[in-house]
């Protein structure tokens, strides 16, 4: 079956500081439905704002940030198996750091773990471990892990799901006659090098991290898709229908 990495973010997961169930329940009925067709591993954020419900420090100190983390890393968790339960889908909790992907051997030995995971149907659900890495071993948001996942998992596709229907030729907050790209073989010059942008006190990434995942994704022959994670219907247009109706598409 094919691989299929979903990468959510804290703008789509998290509302006013706390998980937004509703849509977390949204995804989760999305995946156990695409399970039928891929193989489908989950790379999700939104620990911090599970945290900060039980731990109120400054996000913006480390150990304050990490010290949350860790304390929603659990939260969020029992809130997916929650959710996965209704559905009698066991789930594996992998905490991956940059310095995984440095070593063949760290490498190879979440690689298999993942794969033991997939051929015994338990869904892998990943997050960065920031809790005892470094800033300097940290990817400091999850598009990018999510697609390091992706090439080492040789998953055929990655997708996205944000808070925006796909990647505009400009920041379309701030321009109301920005355009939709519907499908990017190449980064437009000059786009890696934006002012990183996140629309949410939680997101870490904004728009930059995203094209650098794209990036990664093209350079290594696989595909990206970037689209909402609000309403589902394109993502399950485009992965379940073949129809690709809202979204961009990096191939
Ligand atoms: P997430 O939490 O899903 O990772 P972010 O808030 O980090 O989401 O990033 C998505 C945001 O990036 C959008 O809501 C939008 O405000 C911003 N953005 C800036 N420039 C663009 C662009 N050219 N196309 C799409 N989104 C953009």
């Amino acid at each position: 079956m094919n691989r299929l990495v979903i990468k959510v973010g804290s703008a789509v997961l998290t509302d006013k500081n706390k998980i937004a169930k509703e849509r977390m329940l949204n995804l989760v009925t999305l995946i156990v439905k695409l399970r039928a067709r891929y193989d489908v591993l989950l790379v999700t954020s939104g620990a911090v704002a599970a945290g900060y419900s039980a731990l109120q420090l400054d996000k913006n100190k480390q150990i304050g940030k990490k010290a949350i983390a860790s304390a929603g890393q659990p939260i969020l968790m029992a809130s997916y198996k929650k959710k996965f339960d209704i559905y009698n889908i066991n789930t594996a909790q992998i905490l991956l750091t940059e310095d995984d992907f440095d070593s063949r051997k760290r490498t190879k030995m979440f690689q298999d773990i993942i794969d033991a995971h997939l051929n015994n149907n338990i869904l892998p659900i990943i997050n960065e471990n920031d809790i005892t890495s470094t800033p300097e071993q940290l990817f400091g948001d999850n598009d990018q892990l999510s697609a390091s996942v992706a090439h080492a998992v040789k998953a055929d596709l990655l997708v996205i799901l944000s808070d925006i229907d796909g990647y505009y030729d400009k920041n379309p907050q701030e321009h109301n006659d920005a355009k939709i790209y519907k499908v990017l073989h190449e980064l437009p010059k000059g786009s890696l090098k934006d002012a990183a942008t996140p629309n949410d006190p939680f997101a870490t990434g904004g728009i930059v991290t995203k094209l650098k995942a794209a990036d990664f994704m093209l350079k290594n022959g696989r595909k990206m898709f970037l689209t909402n994670g609000f309403d589902l219907t394109a993502a399950e247009q485009f992965l379940l229908h073949d129809t690709h109706t809202l979204g961009t598409l990096f191939i």
